[in-house]
């Protein structure tokens, strides 16, 4: 009994998320149905479907920016309860970048990035600042740092959004359209950044229409349809002779948008 046990343990993946029949409403609307997804740690995830499918919500559900009534969110290790218990501990290991940046405007670029290690982690200010530099490199506008938002692209903005992420050091960094609000010629120096984030093994869920993204960098895509999960399977499954309807559809219409 011991032994199968132990077996068991140590056949288990390392499982940065694991989501177990999830169900989330808006009311009387069943936003998730249902929905069970494992995310291995170091591997990247892209959750693709029609607007108004779940997408944005699941991924909120990840690090508590939304309550689900049913089912079980495991994120590092740490459950994540209907009733909201754990998530300061989720949100410290889940970095969330959204669609529309989020930046405290009143706060310098550098400000942003301290704010939430020097508050919520008590790192002293001049590490803290270390830190954000360090980073502020890593997404190459290390010269802005004394900016505030409203005076970057939105390029430049999103690039800042996903550096404070990853001043609290997160291990599983999460998107939601992150690109869906720049200007074209903006995407690809996001998109870029993302795709440095994943070669260095970050543990990625990104909801995107970036189907090129998606292509190079994914390692299984999540097809989202009505609140449920649709399809999953690997950008090769998820790209050629897919014989759900729906994904070929959508597929369709992103490749004539
Ligand atoms: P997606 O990200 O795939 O576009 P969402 O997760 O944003 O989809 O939304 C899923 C469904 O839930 C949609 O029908 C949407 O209208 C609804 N919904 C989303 N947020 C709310 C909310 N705060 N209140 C009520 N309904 C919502």
């Amino acid at each position: 009994m011991g032994l199968t046990a132990k077996i068991a343990d140590t056949s288990e993946p390392n499982l940065a998320v694991s989501i177990r029949d999830v169900n989330k409403w808006y009311g009387h609307h069943h936003a998730l149905k249902s929905v069970s997804l494992d995310v291995e740690a170091g591997r990247r995830v892209v959750v693709c479907g029609p607007s108004g499918s779940g997408k944005s919500t699941l991924i909120r559900c990840i690090n508590g920016l939304e309550e689900f009534q049913k089912g079980d969110i495991v994120v590092d290790g740490v459950p994540l309860r209907p009733d909201m218990k754990g998530v300061e501990k989720v949100r410290e290991n889940a970095g969330m970048v959204f669609q529309q940046f989020n930046l405290f405007p009143h706060l310098t670029v550098l400000d942003n990035c301290t704010l939430a290690p020097m508050l919520v982690k008590k790192v002293p200010k001049a590490a803290a600042q270390e830190t954000a530099m360090r980073f502020l490199e890593k997404v190459r506008i290390p010269e802005q740092a004394g900016k505030f938002p409203g005076q970057l692209s939105g390029g430049q903005q999103q690039r800042v959004a996903i550096a404070r992420a990853l001043c609290m050091m997160p291990k599983i960094m999460l998107f939601d359209e992150p690109t869906s609000a720049l200007d074209p010629e903006m995407v690809n120096e996001v998109l870029d950044t993302m795709i440095e984030l994943a070669r260095e093994g970050m543990t990625m869920v990104c909801v995107t229409h970036e189907m090129g993204f998606a292509r190079k960098v994914a390692d299984s895509i999540v097809f989202m349809d009505a609140g449920a999960i649709s399809f999953a399977g690997t950008p090769q499954q998820f790209f050629e002779n897919n014989d759900n309807a729906r994904v070929r559809d959508f597929i369709g219409k992103i490749n004539h948008a």
